[in-house]
């Protein structure tokens, strides 16, 4: 037996018990006459006591000699504390050993297994296993395990069942790459990893399943932005004879479960709010509705004046920043700095301070009087104190610029606090989204994603205005999840993908199986995927998803630790009858 009790167990009542513990060796405190170990597991940390009165003279000895991260085996005896420490759990107590193992000695570790490590990401990452050790990580590892066992439960209990996907498949179009693996069986021939399960859990839908779920890994081929990874987790989700308002209320449900059973939450119902909407109001279509700040468009009220720049705009429109009003012009002058880095890109901004006088100053002055700039403050529901921000320029982009102002001024305001949870609906996508550079039209959400009833004929006139039945959850500004009412008949989905610029064969070749299936009687259907990695950070009040990985990328999609991607040998490039340009294999 190589314990009685955990790391983390043992209380007051348990004085005077004979015990067993194993564990890590996290500190040693020699005094000289007294030596403490701090013994430390998954569980929490048991002090070991070995002193010169009590402890034979070997024990001790052997005792100086353990080193940081020892795997040791000790028998003793629960005794009280003198000093006790009422910041560890077991602090009441600690072991009298009269019996040490040395179970596994360890090298020096590359940075201290503390809450607060002096290991940089590179180091941690490279040696994850022993980050693993450290509190933090660990408990967000449990977090995950906790949500993840939630989601299993709730969804379950609501008549999901949980089918495993294959892995080793055909391209899905989730508008990223795949990442292919070769086939030796099939010389010559690649399966694709799947982005996402998508058309098998149609095909299960196809299959009379009803209500399916997987916990489930998805692969996609992206440059990866902070934070992506390029396999993930969805929390994946097909519903058969069902609208829209039956996806939307399952997953609420489920959305609620989670914050009430993890974060002790009850929210309201879930507001909803069409794209459209969404980028009027807050130029984004994930808007993190935790603050106001909304968006107050300005051309009716700024477009009659000789300011050429506005005049000049497609659109015009501001913010009121709360308190703003007392920046200084310096610090006004940081923020169009700010506003100007390549990254965002904005031109220039206009400000208007909202006096406590009630009067308004703004760096247009000369152009605007009292009045005009007294509609500016109604738009855009300025109160005094507050500065109001307006740019200007083409809609799309002005809006992009004014939705990162305002994240900025919120997060400076402190109104980002993680620990707030406000979800929404968006609902009402674009069904095609257009691809600046070659004028083609995509997907936006994928192939699948039927139009709304009755729009299908404006994809030849006006593709722009087809809406989709697809839908997106926000939570604090994040996408965690997005789904549609699919497409569940043979001819529509030909005439989607026409639309999309595949050929009759091309469509085949690729997705022959699915338009096949929808000719053998396939219900109605729809779905929904959250990615799991960011709504276990979200729900954990952090922002790096990587802490909630065990065996995580790092940002160009390496793992650190095993070293991959890396070469393969010659034989097995021969075996699968590959040959690599430019080298000598
Ligand atoms: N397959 C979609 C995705 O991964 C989700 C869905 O439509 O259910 O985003």
């Amino acid at each position: 037996m190589y314990r009685s009790h955990t790391c983390g167990e043992l209380r007051t009542p348990d004085i005077g018990t004979r015990v067993i513990l194993s564990g890590w060796v996290q500190k040693v405190r020699d005094k000289g006459f007294v030596v403490w170990v701090d013994l430390r597991d998954r569980y929490g940390i048991t002090q070991l006591v070995f002193d010169e009165q009590r402890t034979t003279a070997t024990l001790l000895a052997e005792a100086r000699k353990l080193g940081r991260e020892f795997v040791i085996q000790v028998h003793g005896e629960v005794i009280e504390r003198t000093s006790k420490n009422p910041q560890l759990s077991t602090g009441d107590i600690e072991i009298l050993v009269s019996e040490i193992k040395i179970l596994n000695p360890a090298l020096l570790p590359p940075f201290t297994i503390e809450d607060d490590t002096d290991g940089g990401t590179d180091l941690r990452m490279k040696y994850r296993y022993l980050d693993i050790r450290r509190n933090p990580i660990k408990n967000n590892l449990i977090f995950r395990s906790k949500v993840a066992m939630e989601v299993r439960k709730y969804l379950s209990e609501q008549g999901f069942i949980e089918v495993e996907t294959p892995y080793l498949i055909k391209s899905t179009p989730e508008g990223a790459r795949d990442f292919v693996v070769p086939s030796r069986m099939n010389q010559g021939q690649f399966y694709a990893l799947p982005q996402s399960p998508q058309t098998f859990k149609q095909l299960l839908m196809v299959g009379g399943l009803d209500k399916y779920f997987q916990i489930v890994k998805c692969f996609r081929d992206e440059d990866l932005r902070a934070d992506r990874q390029p396999e993930f987790t969805q929390i994946d989700c097909e519903m058969a004879f069902v609208e829209q308002e039956d996806v939307l209320n399952a997953f609420e449900g489920l959305t609620r479960h989670l914050l009430k059973e993890i974060r002790g939450i009850e929210v309201e119902k879930f507001p909803r709010m069409t794209y459209d909407e969404a980028m009027k109001t807050y130029g984004n279509d994930k808007p993190d509705i935790r603050f106001e700040m909304r968006f107050g468009e300005l051309n009716a009220v700024s477009q009659h004046r000789d300011f050429q720049i506005f005049n000049a705009a497609e659109l015009v429109a501001g913010i009121a920043v709360p308190g703003g009003a007392s920046l200084t012009r310096k610090e006004i002058d940081h923020l169009t700095d700010w506003l100007r880095r390549p990254q965002i890109g904005a031109k220039g901004m206009v400000y208007v301070r909202c006096n406590e006088d009630g009067s308004y100053k703004s760096s247009v002055d000369k152009f605007y009087d009292q009045e005009d700039l007294k509609k500016w403050a109604e738009a855009t529901n300025a109160q005094t104190g507050d500065l109001i921000c307006v740019l200007s320029g083409d809609t799309m982009s002005t809006r992009t610029q004014l939705s990162a102002l305002r994240m900025e001024m919120a997060e400076r305001l402190g109104l980002r606090n993680p620990l707030v949870f406000a979800p929404l609906w968006v609902i009402d996508f674009p069904l095609l989204e257009k691809d600046e550079e070659t004028g083609d039209y995509h997907a936006m959400h994928h192939p699948f994603t039927s139009p709304k009833p009755g729009q299908l004929e404006l994809l030849d006139t006006d593709p722009d205005a087809v809406r989709a039945n697809a839908y997106d959850l926000v939570l604090n500004g994040n996408e965690i999840g997005g789904g549609s009412i699919r497409i569940h008949d043979k001819k529509m989905q030909s005439t989607m993908f026409r639309h999309l610029g595949f050929t009759e064969e091309e469509a085949r070749a690729q997705f022959g199986f699915l338009m096949d299936a929808f000719q053998y009687g396939a219900p109605p259907h729809g779905g929904i995927a959250f990615g799991l990695d960011r709504l276990v950070a979200i729900l954990g009040g952090q922002e790096t998803i990587r802490d909630f990985i065990a065996f995580p990328k790092n940002n160009s999609g390496r793992d650190v630790m095993i070293d991959a991607p890396a070469p393969i040998d010659k034989a097995q490039l021969k075996e699968l009858n590959l040959r690599l340009e430019n080298n000598e294999g």
